[in-house]
């Protein structure tokens, strides 16, 4: 364990660079006392944060609190929501709550993605009626299409300033078999009579192409959907949580252990000093496994890369009024936002990057872009967009974040076993926009209330289990779902 009393700059020297981004700059490091990750010290610019938000660097005190209620790990948007939701309720205004974060505010994945609040009813809700049937894969779509609504909601509430649009998303698939496929799972989806299905419309042939814009789309299905500014979402509800003298907020301060108190509670130790606290939760997403080490084949942090592509100055970009999600014909898939200065954010194209495993997987440095994908957004709009070919449109930032991916595909949510007082909100998989803020809701009544899981919202998929612990623990990589097949044992139920 680090000593207590270990300035900053000695923590940073301490610290060492994993082989597989010696090659890179030093920004990753795990301290040689610390399992597991941390997060890089110099992660790459994004356009979401041109402009610093004042409490991006906050510290609420010089010294961290000698006890609180809660400590909560991570100000990315688990962890300010968990807060968000507790300080709401009404029988919590006593309790103190201490959010520690490695990096800046919203400095991780949250700040760092593609601003696409887009349930997923194509990509994974067949795949859990699959392995655990039609009552749990609808639990899940369910509670994706709820946060449209429930993020409108709470952006209008709170007069939060973050582009919020509600728009209609469109999937377009450009391979003809792949185009087929979509069609049927559609098909099934209707036919189970699920009631959202009302809002998906499904088009092939011409009128793909001429309802998406995209060239050479073979299906295209459009439903509700919205689009956001993360980062000035989250920092808007941190200053929400500051106002409120319930939270005291630590940045630059990573939770390096979590030890139990003889007397009850919990050590926290940071390279600052330590604090005392009755429950913790660990929002920390991609880096989760460094305090819980049980989660280490269950989440694993993965790289992935976006970029904001615009117009010359001047000149007037096509008018995009939907947001996408573009499989091409050789089956690479990006995510894509227009915006409302006629710019777009799209990312992903992770099928080029996936076979050099070192570049993405089981990797932290969101310092570096992704080799094999960092040039494939170069002339995106003008190949992909009818309308677009002498836009001029050009990347003028790309980036690189790291996602929690899970083993199984779900996020780990509730509390954690055979650990009193300790709960986990992690494991998003590239998907937290539409999943988090409702899960926080429900993780702050477990923590606060001590609510079981199953009187909670929660899809019954999200529970942390120690099946579902083992079953990755004891598990092989060619199994799961992240660089494998999905071929583990069903859950069936
Ligand atoms: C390139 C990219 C594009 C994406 N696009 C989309 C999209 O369009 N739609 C969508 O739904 N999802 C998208 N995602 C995924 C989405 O951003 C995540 O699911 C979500 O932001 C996760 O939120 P989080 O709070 O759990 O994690 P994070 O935002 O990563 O927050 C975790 C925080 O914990 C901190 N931390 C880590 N370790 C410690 C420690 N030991 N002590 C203290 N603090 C610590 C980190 O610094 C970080 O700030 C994308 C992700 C990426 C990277």
């Amino acid at each position: 364990m680090l000593n207590n009393n270990v300035p900053s700059e000695s923590f940073e020297q301490l610290r060492l660079v994993p082989s597989h981004v010696q090659q890179s700059k030093p920004a990753v490091s795990r301290d040689p006392q610390f399992s597991g990750w941390l997060p890089a010290s110099n992660p790459m610019p994004t356009f979401w944060q041109t402009d610093l938000h004042p409490l991006q660097d906050h510290r609420s005190t010089e010294q961290l609190p000698e006890h609180v209620d809660f400590v909560i790990i991570g100000a990315g948007y688990a962890g300010v929501a968990s807060a968000y939701h507790m300080i709401q309720d009404g029988s919590c205004k006593d309790l103190s709550i201490l959010i520690l974060e490695a990096r800046g505010v919203c400095s991780g994945a949250t700040g760092r993605n593609g601003g696409h609040l887009r349930p997923d009813l194509y990509g994974h809700i067949p795949t859990y009626i699959d392995r655990a049937g039609a009552e749990a894969g609808l639990e899940i779509a369910e509670f994706e299409i709820a946060h449209v609504h429930a993020i409108k909601k709470i952006v209008e509430k709170e007069g939060i300033d973050c582009d919020f649009t509600l728009t209609r998303t469109i999937d377009t698939w450009c391979n003809e078999d792949s185009a087929k496929q979509a069609k049927q799972v559609y098909d099934q989806m209707v036919a189970r009579n699920f009631k959202y299905m009302d809002d998906v419309i499904f088009y092939t042939g011409k009128v793909a192409e001429g309802i998406s814009g995209v060239k050479g789309a073979k299906a295209a299905a459009s439903y509700t959907a919205g689009t956001m500014w993360p980062y000035k979402f989250i920092l808007a509800l941190a200053e929400i949580l500051l106002a409120s003298g319930q939270v005291n907020l630590q940045t630059h301060t990573p939770a390096t252990s979590i030890s139990p108190d003889p007397n009850g509670g919990h050590i926290i130790t940071t390279p600052r000093g330590t604090t005392h606290a009755k429950t913790v939760i660990h929002a920390n997403n991609a880096y989760v496994s460094g305090l819980l080490p049980e989660y280490a084949n269950n989440i694993i942090p993965c790289k992935g890369i976006c970029c904001r592509i615009a117009v010359p100055e001047g000149q007037t970009a096509p008018l995009l009024n939907n947001s996408y999600i573009n499989r091409t014909a050789d089956g690479t898939l990006s995510y894509l936002i227009g915006r409302t200065d006629g710019s777009i954010i799209v990312g992903g194209a992770s099928s080029l990057f996936k076979p050099h495993k070192p570049q993405w997987y089981n990797n932290v440095d969101d310092s570096i872009l992704i080799d094999a994908a960092k040039d494939y957004y170069t002339n995106y709009m003008q190949e992909t967009y009818h309308g677009w070919q002498d836009s001029g449109a050009k990347v003028d930032s790309i980036w690189a974040g790291v996602m929690g991916y899970s083993y199984d595909s779900n996020p780990h949510i509730g509390t954690i076993p055979g650990r009193e007082d300790q709960f986990i909100l992690a494991g998003f998989n590239g998907h937290g926009m539409p999943v988090i803020w409702l899960a926080a809701k429900e993780l702050a009544s477990m923590a606060v209330h001590g609510k079981e899981f199953e009187s909670t919202a929660l899809p019954r998929l999200f529970k942390t289990t120690q099946v579902r612990i083992d079953r990755a623990k004891n598990g092989r990589e060619e199994d799961g779902d992240i660089i494998g097949t999905g071929g583990f044992s069903a859950t069936k139920q």
